[in-house]
């Protein structure tokens, strides 16, 4: 579609959805179910989100129709298959996630294939819940695709939700989100409704994650961190990815790599080696961030022991020309263009 607007013309798509967002929204959820006209609930929830799970499915009662434990990372279709068993077996016309992006992707790949209405509970910062896309795994192969139909209808944002993440993926879940915002920046489909959302969430992870790492207790910054994904991952559904999420695609696939840890150091190479093409997203990440924008997300992505090197998630320093060779030969759009020399120059900077 995009291909035959007129040159010079942008579309800007905006997803019907009715959005919760408070402390306490996760209370709301059966009446959210009541709206949706069903009565037989897949709960899909990893085991991290335990409590939450458990009190939900205690609140829906008689409208829990199955409950599905085992979300894994990059959506397989093995898993999907069970998930369909147990959507059969048990009657489900609705499905309700509740956990980080597996969870959600999971739900995503079992609404498309049963045409279930869903609501979806983050609780981490990825963004899945707002976007048209599904990524699935089979035979070791990620392919992603993109469907209006794929979107949740309704999303229920509880801080409270996010409080159980450790120190680690509090901060490798937020700059994950902070990389949807930045590549929304200098995005060729970039609009000022993207510019504006991208904007407002750099600048509360920026001005939020430190204090949510210092103070894990403190609420009000819980609350705009969580929200400042919410919008991060408006700029995903809105704006074609680049470089940034290619590289991530390409190394996570290869490799099978930790998501959020991937996106956390990559980012600070891929703006270091951007932004001097990107001069609109350079001037506002620097107004932003009040100083140069590349060594304010590396201090971030360094603020917590974790890894910080390709090398250390066990990547191979043989395996980065490759890498290079399969983002130039298929590049996503981006505003540097990159040859195979200066890609793998990227990488190894990043190993
Ligand atoms: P995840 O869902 O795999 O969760 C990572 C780990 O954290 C898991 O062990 C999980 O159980 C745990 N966890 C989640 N929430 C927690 C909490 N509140 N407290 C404690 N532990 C918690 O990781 P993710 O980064 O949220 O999602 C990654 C997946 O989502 C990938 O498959 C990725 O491709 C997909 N994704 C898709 C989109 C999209 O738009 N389609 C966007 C972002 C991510």
């Amino acid at each position: 579609m995009r291909d035959s607007t007129p040159a010079g013309v942008t579309v800007h798509e905006t997803l019907p959805c009715r959005v919760l967002v408070g402390l306490g929204a996760r209370h709301g959820i059966p009446e959210e179910v009541e709206r949706l006209g069903t009565r037989r609930v897949l709960l899909v929830a990893t085991p991290s989100a335990g409590g939450a799970a458990d009190e939900l499915a205690a609140a829906l009662g008689t409208r829990l129709a199955a409950r599905f434990g085992d979300p894994v990372v990059h959506t397989p279709v093995e898993v999907t298959r069970e998930a369909m068993a147990v959507v059969e077996q048990a009657g489900a016309d609705s499905v309700v996630a509740i956990g980080g992006g597996s969870a959600i992707g999971l739900a995503k790949a079992v609404s498309a294939r049963a045409g279930l209405p869903q609501v979806a509970v983050p609780t981490t910062y990825a963004g899945s819940e707002v976007t048209p896309t599904l990524g699935e795994t089979e035979n070791g192969v990620k392919t992603t695709r993109r469907d209006r139909a794929l979107a949740p209808g309704t999303v229920v944002y509880d801080a409270e939700l996010t409080r159980t993440m450790p120190a680690g993926l509090t901060l490798t879940s937020a700059l994950n989100a902070l990389a949807h915002a930045v590549e929304a920046l200098w995005a060729r489909d970039r609009t000022a409704a993207s510019d504006g959302l991208a904007s407002e969430s750099v600048e509360g992870v920026l001005a939020t994650l430190p204090e949510v790492l210092e103070d894990p207790a403190a609420t009000a910054p819980r609350e705009r961190l969580q929200s400042a994904a919410w919008l991060a991952g408006l700029c995903l559904a809105q704006t074609t990815m680049g470089l940034h999420h290619q590289l991530a695609h390409a190394l996570g696939g290869t490799f099978d790599l930790p998501h959020a840890e991937l996106h956390a150091l990559m980012l600070p190479h891929v703006m270091a080696f951007n932004l001097p093409s990107a001069p609109h997203a350079a001037r506002r990440l620097t107004r932003i961030a009040g100083r140069d924008p590349v060594a304010a997300v590396a201090d971030l992505a360094h603020s917590h022991a974790g890894p910080t090197r390709l090398s250390e998630l066990g990547v191979p320093r043989d395996g980065l020309r490759g890498i290079a060779e399969r983002v130039v030969a298929k590049p996503y759009p981006n505003p540097r263009e990159a040859d195979v020399d200066a890609l793998t120059g990227l990488l190894h900077e990043a190993w």
